[in-house]
């Protein structure tokens, strides 16, 4: 099943909302990505690289004590947290630097917020000598300066954005602007399933391993597909990564999980599907959180991989299409998932994974034990740990 056009619309989302400097630029990369799908030996580079530098394929686990705790649903998680640097992004940056060596760009740009993105970025170019720079707004590379201080230490150079709100959006937006100046020997690797067209795609072809990984393990180790599938949507790739295994299997439930933040008032949440409304952020048409002017909104969530006021293109339409449905789950809840399932099954997630694994018990709650419910697990929480400990005293 595809719901691709080929200019990159999913039903009414996506497309290119970018200055006229730019489209070049991604039409270069659209073509240079479709090549070296269609290549043996780029993919046997992937291929290879996830194996034996990132760690894939990592397992599926069953949870016997969580799903004892809930009650209903047998529940197994996807182990993205045991992949190399500790969450799922590594699968998208490392195929993205492998693209632009063989695009013949020399210099990689990124944008990050609490730094995961520009660490798995920087991780890839230290791997194969390309220079990297990587824009962080100042108020987060403030709050995470463990993360700048990794950044550095893997070779790259951080950028302070003190534009905004400098976070995450400021830096985004200084990272386009950077590769409008710059874009004959520059490639920027994006963080997530968001921007303009090639970018959703790509990145969710890179996530797809997830998905196809997870599929194969269900059928070998379960005897079974999932009933359903439950992932945290930020930008939205892990998710999109997971989905992409089962979206072609209609009977295959799909579950996103939004930040639900402190509550449902503008600010307060990141929820951009189940609260925002259509509108153009960083190069496409999703659905967006904004003010009542119109502005993009300021957002809040507990995990820092969910704080960005968009979402994928591709997720607006799957929830407007109905083929997944998209939830929201609150920062107690998803603290309190945190140490269940630490407690439970020796497992600490992320705090955005955390999201996900909340909404599955509550779900799993309204199944048969004959069911089958699939968590991606998309990082691990030694990142989260201190933020953990701050929050429940
Ligand atoms: C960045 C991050 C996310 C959110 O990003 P998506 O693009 O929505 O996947 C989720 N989980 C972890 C562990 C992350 O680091």
């Amino acid at each position: 099943m595809t719901d691709t056009h080929p200019t990159g619309w999913f039903g009414d989302f996506g497309g290119r909302f970018v200055p006229e400097t730019l489209i070049a630029a991604l039409d270069e990369l659209a073509d240079a990505w479709i090549s070296a799908m269609a290549d043996a030996a780029f993919r046997d580079e992937l291929d290879h690289m996830l194996r034996h530098w990132v760690g894939r394929p990592v397992p599926i686990t069953h949870c016997p004590r969580l799903t004892a705790h809930c009650g209903g649903a047998d529940i197994w998680l996807k182990r993205e947290d045991l992949a190399h640097t500790g969450a799922h992004k590594i699968n998208n940056t490392l195929g993205q630097v492998l693209l632009a060596r063989r695009m013949g760009k020399t210099r990689i740009i990124a944008e990050t917020g609490a730094g995961q993105h520009g660490v798995a970025t920087a991780t890839a170019c230290a791997r194969y000598g390309m220079t990297c720079e990587v824009y962080m707004g100042a108020e987060d590379a403030r709050r995470q300066a463990l993360n700048v201080f990794r950044m550095r230490l893997l070779g790259a150079t951080v950028h302070e954005v003190h534009d905004g709100s400098c976070t995450l959006k400021d830096a985004t937006n200084a990272a386009l602007r950077d590769w409008m100046g710059s874009v004959g020997k520059t490639h920027y690797v994006l963080g997530s399933v968001v921007g303009p067209h090639p970018f959703p795609d790509m990145v969710r072809d890179l996530q797809s391993i997830i998905g196809h990984e997870a599929r194969g393990q269900c059928l070998d180790r379960i005897g079974s597909l999932p009933h359903t599938v439950v992932a945290c949507v930020g930008g939205g790739s892990n998710a999109a990564g997971i989905f992409a295994g089962f979206v072609g299997d209609a009977d295959v439930r799909l579950i996103g999980v939004e930040a639900g933040g402190r509550s449902d008032d503008t600010g307060e949440h990141a929820a951009s599907i189940g609260l925002g409304a259509p509108g153009v952020l960083h190069g496409s048409r999703s659905l967006v959180l904004q003010n009542d002017d119109g502005q993009t909104a300021t957002v809040h969530s507990c995990s820092a991989g969910l704080d960005y006021p968009g979402v994928g293109p591709q997720h607006a339409h799957w929830h407007a299409s109905g083929r997944a449905n998209y939830i929201r789950v609150d920062d107690t809840s998803a603290l309190d998932a945190f140490q269940l399932l630490a407690r439970l099954e020796g497992i600490i997630p992320a705090l955005e994974s955390s999201h996900a694994v909340a909404a599955a018990c509550t779900i799993a709650a309204d199944m048969s034990s004959d069911q089958v419910l699939l968590v991606n697990c998309s990082g691990r929480g030694d990142k989260d740990v201190e933020e953990a400990r701050r929050l429940l005293d």
